[in-house]
């Protein structure tokens, strides 16, 4: 919920569903049965605390949509990581393997928590408590969960632990797993190196130079930190950067080891000497060639749309725009490239290591990081090829793309 006037996110994302749905001319029925969740699972996550009290989560698992593969989706440890918020997740993963065109259906899962203020035993517990809690419904071959806001690859070990015990030895049914255990070279950057390779695709598109281009990030956690990394490897230019406590800025350009280094000694971008302060609301108004929000949802909307500089907008995270921040950036000229389509890229190399995992093989960093290029600008293309020929956003077509493979997909298995 809301700085969009109370509309849930899973009815925002709707709002591209359906316009994908009726531009591919869907029977009622096949729209409802798209568009809603398949199974969804709430269950009470009790651990015990340092201090010997129990307290007790709220966890989800939503299945959206397996008729293309098993339910793949990442697991979010957050504050506002509710049934709804869950379901809105689970959605657009859908969307976003089917335009990656890989074999996965889509899910989300999830425990309202703040993992700020848990110790790392606490998250250990919690992360088995939960694991177990909906373990009937993972599967090698039908549910695998990644990290995703909050998580990281120790919160898949313990998960793969907590499954192996019931189990036996399966790593491939979590992805996103140190790669001492069966996790895949470049699978901790790939979110981010694939970001990087959606916003270079675009800025040649669009005639911007994408080396003297100034890129604002919002999010220094996974897929910010390495989106900032690769980029700066690339010569780009990050101007500015911030997280939960605060931003960054300096308009030639921030040394991006050296932030990292001062985030991994202070846990925040705050305080970086090498920039001025700035709070996350005027990060987002910088003047830049790019602006990633690679945060949380729906942080651009109708009140600060309109005072975005940005010469395009690359959504890393999920669902950072509101419908009415789209509709603002469209009637304004301003690109934004979806989140479906940009930050594909942990899933793409999460199928990577799946496919490892079960041929028990490894790939080079070269294999992956090649592959990932080559499937995530498969997709550019092909969204922006369809925006192109129909006159359509960058989202509009990406949803086509990706509600037009699903359904046609439930047609050829003959339930629709
Ligand atoms: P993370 O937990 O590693 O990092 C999140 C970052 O956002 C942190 O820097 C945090 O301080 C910052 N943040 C949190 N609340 C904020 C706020 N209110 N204002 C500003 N900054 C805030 O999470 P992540 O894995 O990097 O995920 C970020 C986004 O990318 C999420 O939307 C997630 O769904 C999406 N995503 C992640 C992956 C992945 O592989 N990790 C894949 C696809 C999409």
């Amino acid at each position: 919920m809301t700085p969009s006037d109370g509309t849930s996110s899973f009815d925002e994302v709707n709002q591209s569903f359906d316009k994908a749905a009726d531009r591919l001319g869907l029977a009622d029925g096949v729209r409802e049965m798209l568009r809603r969740p398949w199974r969804e699972l709430r269950v009470s996550v009790p651990i015990r605390m340092d201090d010997g009290s129990i307290k007790v989560f709220d966890g989800y698992r939503v299945q959206h949509n397996g008729v293309r593969g098993p339910y793949k989706g990442g697991i979010r440890y957050h504050p506002d990581a509710d049934q709804e918020e869950v379901r809105a997740l689970a959605s657009l993963m859908t969307w976003k393997n089917a335009l990656a065109d890989i074999p996965f259906g889509g899910a989300k899962g999830g425990v309202q928590c703040d993992p700020a203020q848990l110790s790392e035993d606490e998250l250990n517990r919690l992360t088995r408590r939960y694991t177990v809690n909906i373990e009937h419904l993972l599967g090698v071959n039908r549910d695998i969960p990644a990290p995703d806001l909050g998580t990281d690859a120790q919160t898949m070990a313990w998960m793969m632990d907590a499954y192996g015990q019931i189990h036996g030895y399966i790593p491939g049914v979590v992805t996103g797993k140190p790669v001492e255990l069966g996790g895949s070279v470049g699978r901790e950057q790939a979110t981010g190196r694939g970001v990087v390779f959606v916003t270079r695709n675009a800025a040649m598109d669009m005639g911007m130079d994408h080396s003297q281009a100034r890129i604002v990030i919002q999010g220094f956690g996974n897929v910010g930190s390495w989106t900032a990394n690769i980029a700066g490897e690339l010569g780009c230019k990050v101007t500015g950067v911030s997280d939960v406590n605060g931003g960054v800025h300096n308009e030639a350009g921030l040394d991006i080891p050296a932030l990292l280094d001062h985030k991994r000694e202070a846990g925040t971008v705050a305080g970086f000497a090498g920039g001025e302060p700035m709070s996350n609301a005027e990060l987002l108004e910088l003047d830049c060639e790019v602006l990633i929000p690679a945060a949380i949802d729906r942080v651009i909307h109708k009140e600060n749309a309109p005072n975005v500089r940005a010469g395009m907008i690359v959504e890393a995270a999920n669902h950072p725009l509101t419908p009415e921040a789209d509709d603002i950036f469209e009637d304004r000229g301003i690109p934004v490239i979806p989140d479906i389509l940009v930050n594909a890229g942990g899933v793409i190399v999460s199928y990577f290591e799946w496919t490892q995992n079960l041929y028990q093989h490894r790939w080079t960093i070269d294999e992956v990081n090649t592959e990932l290029d080559s499937i995530i600008s498969k997709a550019y293309r092909k969204v922006r090829e369809t925006a192109g020929e129909k006159g359509l956003s960058h989202r509009d077509a990406a949803f086509l793309i990706g509600v037009g493979r699903v359904a046609e997909t439930s047609r050829i298995r003959g339930f629709l």
